[in-house]
């Protein structure tokens, strides 16, 4: 409306100037943010953290970048900017205006240049959308931002689709029966997109044998997404039209998390197994019989069906290998390698005996129950997997990775329920130490750095979970690392962990330093993992974190007795190689190495105001570490 025909011709071109000018100072401001936050450092953490704050300022600034931009495409709007301006829903009426009087203009057709990219540093734009409009590469990074996945091609994308058979070769010749057990599948979900639920589905249907098929339930743990709510039900029915009974939705009246959610799904399930399954997934082809067959054989396995990955941007499925499924200390799933007897099989079809699941499961409904589902006191994400694995093993049943049977699922770049997944998935885990992992927990509060009492972390009642431990009679801890996951190394010998400071700087703290790397600096403290250090009664310093399984090394403090910095080098060839890798050391006291009888110190070089970590002849500072176990380092 206001750029009328009336105006003089120079007008909108002095608009497109002034717009230009706005726009690339928005633009500057917004990418020294974003370098800003970029700053170099091994602490993933605490850049999570300071990303937050930031975030909302970029995304002011990206707001109004986008309204300088929508007005300065509602002046030199073209023919092909229509569709995109579209989706924006700018008013009709001037885009008309504005092609009648551009017409002229139009006609001539000069070559178009690529769109500009709008989000270069988005994850969403590395390997696509590089043909998009700026209007349309706006929505879809909004999108984006919203589900953590690329919604804008998922809206696009046929819900039926083929997916390349990723199974090993054999699978393909494999026979099964036609008498199998039933399936009950559980989609959980909170706030996913339509699209991608809806393809799941389609997914299940087409690619599970109907006469196996019992129901699909969907729990919705409360989302607050409309489409979410009376347009989802109008997509149930038209599946129920065509299958009759086979869709079912359950709809939690507050939010419950992931664990309940599946709980839910298994307490509505009716067929002999059920399959609790994240929403943003695609069953493959045949995922179900090798399931159902395996169950029908041993009715106490716990399946954890193979993973392959669709990519959060294009939608490509990537093929993962197999492998079992395990974690570390701090109870953070991870794969494992497969043992060797699976080899010695020969036989790639076979299952894989795994220590723990990613998250996914299948089990026989009545076993899964016997053994108490899982545990309902979780919050949100996390430790509710481990739990699983570890209850599996130890009360009468076992957990196995078929790799015939593989589900597509969707890695997120990033969680929008929740940033920071590490506040959950570290309360659960204090739980699952707890309850499961008898004179083994500590390992789990070395891992959090979390004192060992007092922690101040409420991890809920843990009593019914305790009870039911007793009332199936589950055997300890200590046999499930020596039989089922010896690849996890306790650490017996811990007696002090966490950071690091001197008293003559109370402010700084040892930390690993920069990675890859080998030289630990002092920095100032944030506590993230890179300034966890761990002290070992025999007298080894870890530095950065503690790995603990035996395929990945920790790294220890170690003097080569030369120049006048402190070197960190792997455990076990420090070890092997006779480095001198112990030390002296109290609280409160210096940290004297053995060997070469040098302290670790901090020093000013001449004329700057900053310490920096050294090796030294021992001038007597003082040395705390933040916590302690049991007795060590306290005053007697
Ligand atoms: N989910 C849920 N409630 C929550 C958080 C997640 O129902 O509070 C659902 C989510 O929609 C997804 C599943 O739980 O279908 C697993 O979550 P996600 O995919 O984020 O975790 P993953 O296990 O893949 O890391
Ligand atoms: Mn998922």
């Amino acid at each position: 409306m206001v750029l009328g025909r009336k105006w003089p011709g120079f007008l909108p071109t002095l608009f497109i100037l002034f717009f230009a000018v706005n726009i690339l100072f928005v633009m500057h401001v917004k990418h020294e943010m974003q370098s800003l936050r970029r700053e170099p450092g091994g602490h993933r953490e605490q850049q999570a953290l300071d990303s937050a704050k930031e975030n909302d300022f970029v995304g002011h600034l990206e707001k109004i970048e986008a309204l300088f931009l929508n007005l300065s495409n509602y002046i030199k709007l073209s023919e092909g900017k229509k569709k995109a301006a579209n989706e924006l829903n700018l008013p009709e009426k001037p885009h008309q205006e504005i092609q009648e009087d551009q017409q002229g203009k139009e006609n001539r057709k000069e070559p178009e240049a690529p769109p500009r990219m709008r989000f270069p540093d988005s994850p969403l734009f590395q390997r696509w959308g590089k043909d998009l409009m700026e209007d349309q590469q706006i929505v879809a990074q909004k999108l984006f931002d919203k589900y953590g996945y690329n919604v804008y091609l998922s809206d696009r994308l046929p819900l039926e689709r083929p997916l390349k058979d990723t199974r090993p070769p054999r699978c393909r010749e494999k026979k099964y029966s036609h008498d199998l057990p039933t399936i009950s599948v559980v989609l959980i979900f909170f706030n996913e997109a339509t699209s991608i639920i809806l393809r799941a589905i389609t997914s299940i249907i087409n690619r599970t044998p109907s006469h196996l098929l019992k129901e699909i339930i969907l729990i919705d743990d409360f989302s607050s997404n409309e489409e979410l709510k009376g347009p989802l039900e109008e997509h149930i029915k038209k599946f129920n039209d065509k299958h009759p009974g086979l869709l079912k939705i359950v709809r939690h009246e507050e939010r419950k998390g992931l664990t309940e959610a599946r709980i839910s799904g298994w307490r509505a399930s009716l067929a002999d197994v059920v399959a609790i399954l994240d929403a943003h997934i695609e069953v493959n082809t045949n995922w179900a019989e090798p399931i159902l067959s395996r169950i029908k054989e041993d009715h106490t396995v716990i399946i954890s069906p193979v993973f392959d990955n669709i990519r959060f941007d294009d939608f490509q499925l990537t093929q993962y290998a197999e492998a079992a499924d395990g974690f570390d200390w701090a109870l953070w799933c991870l794969y494992e390698t497969i043992p060797e007897d699976w080899y010695a099989l020969k036989d790639q079809t076979a299952p894989i005996r795994s220590p723990s699941i990613m998250g996914i499961l299948a089990a026989n409904r009545e076993f899964l129950g016997k053994i108490g589902v899982l545990d309902g006191g979780m919050h949100i994400y996390g430790g509710e997997n481990v739990e699983l694995g570890l209850r599996a093993w130890l009360c009468g049943g076992s957990v196995e990775v078929l790799p015939c049977a593989r589900i597509a699922h969707l890695e997120r770049a990033h969680k929008p329920y929740l940033p920071d997944l590490s506040l959950a998935v570290r309360r659960n885990a204090l739980r699952v130490a707890e309850v499961w992992m008898d004179e083994y927990k500590h390992m789990v509060y070395y891992a959090w750095n979390v004192p060992l009492e007092n922690s101040g972390i409420d991890y809920g009642d843990v009593s019914s979970r305790k009870e039911l431990r007793k009332r199936l009679n589950c055997k300890s801890f200590d046999w499930y690392i020596k039989n089922v996951y010896p690849n996890l190394v306790p650490q017996v010998n811990i007696v002090g962990y966490g950071t690091m400071k001197n008293t003559l700087s109370k402010e700084n703290c040892i930390d690993q330093g920069p990675v890859p790397g080998n030289t630990p600096i002092l920095y100032v403290c944030h506590g993230y993992s890179p300034q966890h250090m761990f002290y070992h009664s025999t007298g080894e310093f870890f530095v950065g974190g503690l790995r603990s399984r035996r395929n990945t090394v920790d790294r220890c403090l170690t003097d080569s007795g030369e120049g006048k910095l402190p070197v960190i080098e792997q455990c076990d060839e420090a070890q092997r190689k006779g480095l001198n890798m112990h030390w002296d050391f109290m609280q409160g006291l210096s940290v004297i190495n053995r060997k070469t009888k040098r302290c670790l110190e901090i020093a000013k070089d001449h004329g700057s105001p900053y310490y920096i970590l050294v090796m030294q002849n021992c001038t007597g500072q003082k040395w705390f570490i933040q916590n302690t176990v049991k007795q060590w380092g306290k005053q007697p």
